[in-house]
């Protein structure tokens, strides 16, 4: 049975409540509620409103062990390679759109330097808190003055509640597989009307095109249940939050390979991500001279080596915990393709599409979820290309 899609009626939501679920197929069905698999599934509502679409989750929305609530929400063209700018800077008009609560707020990226460079300025010019960043051991600095700040999670959110009220169907609390052909497998959990008695159910929908958008799952998805292969890996990111005051002005800094980001009154510490974390790996929390901390070794050798740069690391605003549980991290998707890195789509199996945040999501994660969508809809043209 196919579900029809009525003019402009909201989608349905089947979420643990004892609701049964019609297995019935679908035009397209997009696994994965992070914020790309969300986006798409707004996008392809509105490219296509004639294709019924069901968006599975996992867990809820969105799902706290997920890489987008962990994202540090800096959209900067910094990293990004010129060719990708329109594109970037859509996502930018997208997000800044007063319709959206996400708490939106322009605010510089300082990237701080030991030696002198193109469009490098004196980092002395930048009245940057001394007890934050040493900036005599980095006298330059790249900013980035178009930058902002938002949060990842809360772009999810709306953006799935848009594609509902677009007309989306939503199932949580579901588990996908890919089954070949066409075909998906929801390994489902529900309760009982008196939530007494929890219910595993499996339902196969069909669908036409099948987006997996599993963040750091997503290609073991591809790999394991299509038996292709792919060039992406995954690595895990530890962010821990440092109580040192920050307020709405404060830029982003970078500095040692290492990135503040204000936030609630104070910092998250954002280290970089070197190389892919190999497969079964366990984050475990590693000791700072002798003391058990939650942070893993991998960051805990990155803070020792920005120390020198960023005093503040060596104060008990760092919050390191006791072990992993005490200091957030997530899986993130590391996008192998080319340019490596960068947000991107691949067609794995016939009507099956991969679609890759990881950590470059902040900037030009929308507009690739924008064009996965324009690709499956048979849309040529892009917003960004169009003049201005
Ligand atoms: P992205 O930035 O690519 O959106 P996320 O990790 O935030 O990355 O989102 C991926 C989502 O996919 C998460 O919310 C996760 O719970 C969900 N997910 C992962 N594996 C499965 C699965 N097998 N079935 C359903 N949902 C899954």
């Amino acid at each position: 049975m196919q579900r029809p899609v009525p003019d402009s009626a909201p989608g349905q939501v089947w979420a643990h409540t004892g609701q049964s679920f019609p297995a019935q197929d679908y035009d397209v069905v997009v696994l994965g509620a992070g914020r790309m698999g969300t986006a798409c599934a707004l996008f392809l509502r509105q490219l296509v409103p004639t294709r019924s679409l069901l968006l599975v989750e996992e867990g809820g929305l969105p799902n706290e062990d997920g890489a987008t609530l962990l994202s540090p929400g800096v959209w900067t063209t910094l990293d990004v390679p010129e060719s990708r700018w329109p594109e970037a800077h859509w996502t930018r008009t997208q997000l800044s759109a007063d319709t959206w609560d996400i708490t939106f707020q322009p605010r510089p990226v300082v990237d701080l330097h030991a030696t002198a460079g193109e469009a490098r300025i004196p980092s002395r010019d930048l009245t940057l808190d001394p007890e934050v960043v040493d900036v005599a051991a980095l006298p330059w600095a790249t900013v980035d003055t178009r930058a902002a700040t938002y949060r990842p999670g809360a772009v999810a959110l709306a953006t799935a509640q848009a594609a509902i009220r677009a007309g989306a169907d939503l199932l949580l609390n579901t588990r996908a597989h890919l089954g070949g052909d066409g075909r998906v497998v929801l390994e489902r959990l529900t309760v009982t009307n008196t939530h007494q008695i929890v219910v595993h159910e499996t339902h196969h929908v069909r669908a036409g095109t099948i987006v997996v958008a599993l963040g750091a799952h997503g290609s073991h998805a591809a790999e394991h249940d299509l038996g292709t292969h792919t060039a992406h890996a995954r690595a895990y990111r530890q962010a821990p939050r440092v109580n040192w005051p920050s307020t709405d002005a404060s830029p982003v800094l970078r500095a040692g390979g290492v990135t503040l980001r204000p936030q609630h009154g104070g910092y998250v510490l954002v280290p970089a991500i070197h190389h892919r974390d190999p497969a079964g790996y366990v984050p475990t929390g590693g000791r700072l001279t002798g003391v058990p901390t939650g942070l893993r070794r991998e960051t805990l050798e990155d803070l020792v080596a920005a120390l020198d740069v960023l005093p503040v690391l060596g104060t008990e605003a760092l919050e390191s915990g006791r072990s992993v549980s005490d200091v957030p991290g997530a899986w993130f998707a590391l996008p192998g393709g080319t340019p490596a890195g960068l947000p991107q789509h691949e067609q794995v199996a016939p009507g099956v599409h991969l679609l890759l945040g990881g950590p470059h999501a902040d900037t030009l994660g929308l507009s690739t979820a924008y064009d996965l969508a324009a690709t499956i809809a048979g849309v040529a043209e892009r917003p960004w290309d169009r003049p201005r």
